[in-house]
């Protein structure tokens, strides 16, 4: 069971930090009992069926979310579905809720405040059942008088009320971005910033840095999915940076030093998430996630090669080593998800370990080649797992790759 598609139509008030939404999602497979996730705060008010020109009322109720459940701020609603509706393999359901919105701890990711408002898969603010519905989508939002606003969508249409975003090609989540056009990046500032003006002048001085990174994927990697590209520099502290086809979010308060003395370690973190353009589309909710991690995490080395040398990617290389050499008991990539507390030296810095061992054994054209091909299917699938990444190497390199990679993902990390 997953939800397909998402017709959402939003108003938002700032002042009040509310949200109300109402619309349909598609689901597919539902259960005997489906359920939807929706931020603690929000209230479902309605939930129907349309048959011909009659509505179906469904019963809902509220419980806890499940333990290994990602979205911490959010809780489930169960519905109650009528029997003949259990056997379906797509159901369309409406709905209505309101509500403010529980931010996502620690990070504090997403907010809904009167200064701006981004809202992500991090607080449930649309429905979702798990975190890999990959869902197309339309949002329509009502606008409000002198605000900005982005998604990880294109702009379907505009009115003087609305503006309506659409996606039709499966999505990580739904990313809306808004904020008073006072503090905001407007498009004569900037080319590729979004967001909080006041942080604008240290970004810019990334600008140039970025592009040539993106450059340097495309020509090894060929275009990326998303055309669009923007970076939304947001007004939070915390939560780092995501990136959702071709929108990147960022946090914009950061030490003076990241832009001087420590900027390559910085930029190291970017060629990381401009990677992600690329490298987004495998399983978020199992251990196959270690793949978009580790090649992007690898990806960067190989940039940082380029643009900052030989010295400066050993370097890189040998701190990974150390991470994994302090930590005692390491699972192994098969044992864990993303949600474990170690899955970052893990997938991200193992990972890496992993894919540079190949690429000792390969050399780097045809490594190159295999991430091109390994991108493409990123591209073109749904979805993308281990086997897809192995089938890509087995192929270019004419041999069986499958024992090499099993063992190291199922091994307990450890440098030689
Ligand atoms: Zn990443």
């Amino acid at each position: 069971m997953r939800i397909k598609h998402i017709n959402l139509a939003v108003t938002i008030n700032p002042n009040d930090s509310e949200l109300a939404c109402q619309g349909s999602i598609q689901m597919s497979n539902p259960e005997e009992k489906p359920f939807i996730h929706l931020n603690k705060l929000l209230e479902l008010e309605e939930l129907y069926l349309k048959e011909k020109n009659s509505r179906i009322d469904l019963a809902f109720s509220p419980s806890e979310i499940d333990p290994e459940f990602f979205i911490k701020a959010s809780k489930k609603w169960s519905i109650e579905l009528p029997a003949n509706y259990q056997e379906k393999e797509e159901l369309e359901l409406f709905f209505k809720y309101r509500g403010k919105i529980q931010r996502d701890e620690p990070y504090k990711t997403n907010y809904l405040t009167s200064e701006a408002i981004e809202l992500a898969i991090y607080v449930a603010w649309y429905p979702i059942v798990e975190l890999d519905d990959n869902p197309t989508f339309q949002v329509k939002l009502k606008r409000i008088d002198n605000w900005l606003w982005t998604m990880n969508a294109p702009r379907k249409s505009e009115s003087e009320n609305t503006i309506v975003w659409e996606r039709k090609d499966p999505a990580t989540d739904l990313t809306l971005l808004g904020r008073p056009k006072t503090t905001a990046i407007t498009k004569e500032m900037s080319a590729i910033f979004w967001g909080d003006k006041s942080f604008l002048e240290n970004f810019s001085s990334l600008e140039q840095d970025i592009l040539g990174f993106k450059q340097k994927l495309e020509d090894w990697l060929g275009k990326p999915k998303n055309d669009a590209f923007q970076i939304a520099i947001s007004s939070r502290e915390s939560g780092g940076t995501y990136v959702r086809q071709g929108l990147i979010s960022t946090q914009g308060n950061l030490p003076e030093e990241y832009f001087t003395t420590k900027k390559k370690r910085f930029l190291l973190g970017w060629m990381h998430e401009i990677a992600h353009l690329w490298f987004a589309a495998s399983e978020k909710s199992t251990y196959h996630n270690w793949l978009d991690e580790a090649i992007a995490d690898y990806s960067a080395l190989l940039l940082s090669e380029l643009f900052y040398g030989k010295k400066f990617f050993e370097e890189i290389l040998e701190k990974h080593r150390k991470m994994i050499e302090k930590e005692k008991d390491l699972p192994a990539i098969k044992e864990i998800t993303r949600s474990h507390e170690k899955s970052y030296i893990v997938f991200y810095k193992w990972g890496s370990l992993i894919l540079h061992e190949i690429r000792r054994k390969i050399g780097l054209d045809l490594f190159l080649e295999v991430l091109r091909d390994f991108a493409d299917k990123s591209k073109k699938q749904t979805v993308v797992n281990t086997d897809d990444f192995i089938e890509s190497l087995n192929r270019l390199t004419s041999d069986d790759w499958s024992g090499f990679i099993n063992k190291h993902l199922s091994i307990k990390p450890k440098v030689q």
